[in-house]
């Protein structure tokens, strides 16, 4: 009933949203382009290639786990105050489908072009920025969308993606460096959710399952699934089974009991935080490969 009303009041305030758009046709004049990310990860990349010639901001807050979002009547604000919406696209932004149908926003799909990988069950991985330099192609994607939409700022976009994609070069080598010092026999990951494809592609790491078997944490194992990773963990002797801090490790802590494993539930996956340790984006890849290491070694 809660939710009914929830659901209620946010289909009354867009109808409402919607009349007062009919109401008045004085599209605002301000020049500036306004830009918003679904998420905060994204919004420190697309900082990165504006530089200080516009104004970033993201959807969600800091430690919102996408996946699970349900969306407030002050997004559908934000969404019809922005001239440039830049999402992550592969089904990531589930929370943005009902709000943005039919509302011919300039929507940029930051992964466009990139192959997801694909499972016939659970569809398209999103998880993409968990490789550096498929987020290579993202800056591409959002340098040629700010360059549309202002083309006077073309040559600060292209020097900031340029210097940008130079320090995500050095983000992969410094994590193929890192990944070097784990045993090539323990370069395993158990994760809570399907998250660790592109990643475990790029730096050799084999994924040995995950807790709820998905790419969206917004799902539930049944009691055979489980027990189907348990045994896995067992054969595999898997070191540790690794969470976003977001996530529930209750699951994860009962997998822990049976088999010995160690619990690492502070990763940073689908969110930047409030300074350290995952303040940017490099950050916090940085931040989750270290604790990765630690617990592989
Ligand atoms: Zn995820």
């Amino acid at each position: 009933m809660k939710k009914f009303l929830h659901t209620l009041i946010f289909m009354m305030t867009i109808a409402a949203l919607f009349l007062t758009g009919c109401g008045s046709d004085s599209k605002s004049s301000d020049s500036t382009l306004s830009v918003l990310a679904s998420t905060t990860f994204l919004a420190d990349i697309t900082r990165n290639i504006a530089g200080d010639r516009l104004v970033i901001d993201s959807l969600l807050p800091i430690g919102m786990d996408p996946h699970s979002y349900q969306p407030t009547p002050q997004d559908m604000a934000k969404i019809e105050q922005s001239q440039l919406i830049i999402v992550n696209g592969a089904g990531y932004e589930q929370f943005l489908t009902t709000l943005l149908a039919g509302d011919g926003k300039n929507v940029i799909e930051a992964s466009a072009g990139l192959s997801p990988r694909e499972d016939a069950e659970h569809g398209a991985d999103p998880h993409m920025w968990l490789d550096p330099n498929l987020v290579m192609a993202y800056v591409e994607n959002i340098r040629k969308a700010l360059t549309e939409y202002d083309p006077a700022g073309a040559a600060i976009y292209q020097a900031n993606a340029d210097a940008y994609i130079a320090q995500l070069q050095e983000l992969d080598g410094w994590i193929k460096t890192q990944v070097g010092q784990i045993p090539s026999d323990k370069r395993l990951l158990v994760t809570n959710h399907e998250a660790f494809g592109y990643f475990a592609e790029r730096y050799g790491f084999e994924v040995v399952g995950s807790v709820v078997p998905s790419f969206s944490s917004n799902a539930a194992p049944s009691a055979q699934q489980m027990a189907e990773l348990i045994d896995e963990i067992k054969r595999l002797n898997a070191p540790a089974i690794f969470l976003d801090t977001a996530d529930n490790n209750i699951l994860a802590k009962q997998i822990a009991d049976e088999t010995g494993i160690t619990v690492i539930d502070d990763l940073h996956l689908e969110s930047l935080t409030e300074g350290a340790p995952a303040a940017t984006y490099i950050e916090m890849m940085k931040y989750n490969v270290s604790r990765i290491v630690e617990a592989l070694n």
